[in-house]
């Protein structure tokens, strides 16, 4: 099947076309249309398979869609990943197939002076990139507002899990709106990634690749 078939807004399937991707990784083809549609999903597949743009390409699509009615006001998305170097990957992913839009993005994670990333989430992120500690240290101290929020990602959740994240995870999803999309993705499917999706996503669509 082809990208097309997806129906995304002209400036992601720009940006598609622009990255030469001529069709849709597995993940992507079973997870983009039940993103798109609004579901929470939780998705088994591995680094490597085109997991992040199977729910990047969807989320900034949503965010071309409000931003075309004019609705694009505070952070509407949030992406929890276990490392550094994944939020980076991630961020410029975003950056990549974005490149046709126009929207403000923070990357958040710990080792490095903060000033640069609270001065980011000041100006108004519209997307959050995030490991889960530092973002916890970050609301702790300053308030970031995510009444506005649309979706949450999990990625790598099962990482993010045996990393020790749980607390800090569940103290940030308790200051989110309760009415939203939650993706999360995982490299296997344990009892623990089934508890986390029961408790934090609404009738999720499992995707395994
Ligand atoms: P990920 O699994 O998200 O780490 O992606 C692995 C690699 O696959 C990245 O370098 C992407 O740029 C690339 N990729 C993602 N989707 C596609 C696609 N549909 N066709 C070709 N390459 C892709």
């Amino acid at each position: 099947m082809p990208f097309r078939h997806f129906g995304l807004e002209t400036p992601i399937f720009r940006a598609i076309q622009k990255a030469g991707y001529e069709k849709p990784t597995p993940v992507q083809t079973a997870a983009i249309p039940k993103i798109l549609q609004g579901h929470d999903v939780t998705g088994i597949a591995q680094t490597g398979t085109g997991k992040t743009a199977a729910f990047v390409l969807p989320i900034l699509n949503q965010l071309a869609i409000t931003q075309e009615q004019g609705r694009l006001n505070g952070t509407k998305v949030l992406i929890l990943a276990p490392t550094r170097e994944l939020a980076v990957q991630i961020t410029d992913n975003i950056r990549d197939y974005g490149r046709y839009l126009t929207f403000r993005i923070a990357t958040v994670y710990g080792g490095v002076d903060e000033a640069a990333q609270i001065r980011a989430l000041r100006k108004g992120a519209h997307i959050v990139v995030a490991t889960p500690g530092r973002l916890m240290d970050l609301t702790e101290r300053h308030r970031i507002d995510f009444s506005t929020l649309a979706v949450l990602v999990l990625d790598e959740a099962d990482r993010m899990l045996h990393m020790g994240f749980l607390p800090d995870i569940e103290t940030i999803i308790g200051q989110l709106p309760k009415r939203r999309q939650t993706l999360m993705f995982s490299a296997t499917l344990s009892k623990e990634i089934e508890s986390l999706a029961r408790r934090f996503q609404y009738q999720p669509k499992t995707v395994q690749i």
